[in-house]
């Protein structure tokens, strides 16, 4: 199979959708891939680098659309690309097609085989191409928080781990999911007092037994939240409804009991936010004060770590990536139901129950 990758276009989008190691492996297989001039570079990647992983080095994204029999991408097509996908060739990357019905008409008509990360599955219901960058999100949301507690950034100037003799920062995780788990991960890494809380009696369970003495769990009511909250030097909002804009689990009144010059580190930003005083920021200006309490609410926040975020999805992509290759996409997604549930729109039409009725179509 002819395999391409072309350098995202999207506004600040440094990942890539194939990384050399992954081309190595198509490669290895037997199968042609090529690679856009420079679609690596955001992460490092050089085209000598695909190059000696047996890439061609193609110096348009035209060529690539036109030759290529399956495009492996990040970010959803923009228009210009979208006008150059070919019925019967395969799609694969987020689409997130649910809020963009120009998007989606388009890719209906292109006839192409749309094949959305964000909607493969796992054995265990989970969405396993999603994971990789919530937890890049967890991890980050520490480092982030730690950097917005210092003075200069508006904070209260407090240490995370502390210091022998000097308490350390209390963190306060609300949600347990993947970026909660993560983010708590980092915070006891740095040695903070950590606290979790989560509505999920098998997540709550699952947290205490992982993390022992090292953090506290806490049913997320709302008495007890509010007192975490209130005693909290940063706060990390990692709550998620399936299908749901995210609960505002703390209100602007809440923000008085508060220290200042908290943090509160909003996550699920990308879901609407769960603090009453989120908006969405960038990561070329990513806090702001309400209150006397720093926000932080970047939207994307893997972007800011293209590398780790590239080498972890494509860890997660690359089987599938390789199954369609060396199957045909048609085989491969026959032979595996959680594959299969990624396709959103083939034959012009959308295949995807949730996409079709989100948007208002027949599936
Ligand atoms: P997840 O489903 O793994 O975890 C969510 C957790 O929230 C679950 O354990 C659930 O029980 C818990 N929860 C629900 N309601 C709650 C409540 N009222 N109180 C406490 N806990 C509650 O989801 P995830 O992968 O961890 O994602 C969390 C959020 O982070 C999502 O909105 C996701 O879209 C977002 N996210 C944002 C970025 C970014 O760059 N900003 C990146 C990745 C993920």
């Amino acid at each position: 199979m002819i395999v391409g990758t072309v350098k995202e276009i999207k506004n600040h989008e440094y990942r890539v959708g194939l990384t050399p190691e992954s081309v190595y492996e198509l490669t290895a297989h037997g199968h042609t891939v090529l690679v856009e001039a420079g679609a690596g570079l955001g992460i490092g990647a050089s085209d000598a680098d695909y190059a000696a992983a047996g890439a061609q080095i193609i110096a348009t994204p035209a060529e690539i659309f036109a030759r290529a029999d399956m495009v492996v991408k990040v970010k959803e097509p923009q228009a210009v690309e979208r006008a150059m996908l070919r019925e019967g060739q395969v799609l694969f990357t987020y689409l997130h097609l649910a809020p963009d019905p120009a998007q989606t008409a388009d890719l209906i008509q292109s006839r192409a085989v749309c094949i959305a990360y964000e909607t493969v599955t796992d054995a265990q219901g989970g969405l396993p191409l999603l994971k990789p960058m919530s937890q890049v999100a967890g991890r980050m949301a520490i480092q982030a928080g730690a950097t917005a507690l210092e003075k200069a950034h508006g904070g209260r100037g407090v240490l995370l781990g502390g210091v022998p003799g000097v308490a350390p920062a209390r963190v306060v995780v609300l949600g347990g999911g993947v970026v909660g788990f993560n983010a708590a991960e980092m915070a006891v890494g740095l040695c903070a007092d950590v606290t979790v809380l989560d509505r999920s009696p098998s997540v709550l369970e699952r947290l205490s037994t992982h993390f022992g003495a090292r953090a506290k769990t806490l049913y997320s009511s709302r008495a007890n939240l509010a007192a975490a909250v209130a005693g909290a030097d940063l706060v990390i909002g990692a709550v998620l409804i399936p299908g749901a804009a995210a609960p505002n689990l703390v209100t602007r009144a809440m923000l008085s009991t508060m220290q200042p010059g908290a943090v509160l580190v909003d996550v699920a930003i990308d879901q609407g936010g769960c603090f009453e005083t989120s908006h969405a920021t960038t990561h070329a200006d990513p806090t702001y004060i309400v209150d006397g309490i720093v926000h932080y609410a970047v939207a994307n926040m893997p972007g800011a770590v293209a590398r780790t975020s590239t080498y972890a999805l494509n860890n997660a992509t690359l089987p599938h990536t390789l199954a369609m290759a060396n199957l045909g996409w048609r085989e491969a997604l026959r032979r595996d139901l959680h594959l299969r549930q990624g396709l959103n729109v083939w034959d012009g039409h959308i295949t995807h129950a949730a996409v079709a009725e989100a948007l208002g179509y027949a599936a």
